[in-house]
């Protein structure tokens, strides 16, 4: 697997460690570990193909997210190419409730757990099978020992505060992590993709309305310092450059399927740009 893009890499002018140390906001390195995927499947429901971020500095390994069921194996291999094993997680910073973003959180139980409060109280009530909210998981997750549930602007970790971002859910957090030259900004699911950040509009929102402004707000946190970092929830990270947006790394997206009578003979769909 070739190296997934890391944040700290968006500089395009200088080289060397000396660089590569401006790009580490608030004293963390920021390596996207699973990068989130900006489509559905036509015939078959959510793909739910998200982003793993993983923070490391200031004594904390910290995932923000933790994927989806079918990503396990995936989160634990990155965790590995890195030299980390899951326990060695001390935070896990969740944007949402979503299945896709939380559903591993029990990879990670011995970590502190943050999760939006009033997002965690909305979601133990949903109805049970109709949404993708992962009913038992998050009902588990509202009494286990480390849990840390998180009020709007709360600091969650060292430089990095929590913001209400309703729609997508009532209780959606945005991550904001202040760096010494530019923050970044973990979207989750608030904004899912770049169509949606650009267009200002918003699929598979709880508030249509509330999206919305949550988007205009994420835009203000965008444009307050030049050269900040969005980390979408189904996307690759962008940057703002003279005012167009523009992807930060190489989207890796592809399914093989088995179509003939042997497991040798496979079809590639590779599911990039170009
Ligand atoms: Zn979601």
């Amino acid at each position: 697997m070739p190296n997934q893009p890391k944040v700290q890499d968006v500089s395009t002018k200088e080289t060397g460690t000396e660089s590569r140390k401006q790009f580490t906001p608030g004293g963390y390195d920021i390596d996207i570990a699973v990068t989130g995927f900006p489509g559905k499947s036509v015939c078959h429901g959510t793909l739910g193909w998200s982003t793993v971020a993983l923070l490391r500095g200031r004594g904390r390994t910290c995932l923000i997210d933790a994927g989806s069921m079918s990503m396990r194996k995936l989160v634990i291999d990155r965790l590995s190419e890195r030299g980390l094993t899951p326990k060695d997680v001390t935070d896990l910073i969740l944007t949402h409730s979503h299945h896709d973003h939380s559903v591993n959180w029990t990879l990670f139980s011995h970590s502190r757990i943050v999760i939006g409060e009033a997002e965690l109280e909305w979601a133990v009530n949903e109805p049970w099978g109709e949404t993708p909210v992962p009913e038992l998981y998050v009902r588990e997750l509202q009494t286990w020992p480390t849990l840390h549930a998180v009020k709007d602007r709360e600091e969650v970790i060292p430089g990095m505060t929590a913001h209400l971002a309703p729609g997508h859910t009532p209780g959606c957090l945005v991550y904001l992590l202040k760096g010494e030259k530019h923050d970044v900004i973990f979207t989750g699911d608030a904004a899912k993709n770049r169509a949606e950040m650009v267009s200002g509009t918003t699929d598979m929102t709880y508030d249509a309305a509330l999206s919305k402004s949550t988007i205009e707000m994420i835009w203000k946190l965008w444009r307050e310092r030049p050269g900040t970092v969005l980390v979408p929830g189904h996307d690759l990270p962008m940057v703002q450059e003279n005012g167009v947006t523009r992807y930060v790394g190489k989207r890796e997206a592809a399914i093989q399927a088995w179509y003939g009578d042997d497991l040798e003979s496979q079809t590639l769909f590779r599911l990039t740009e170009n």
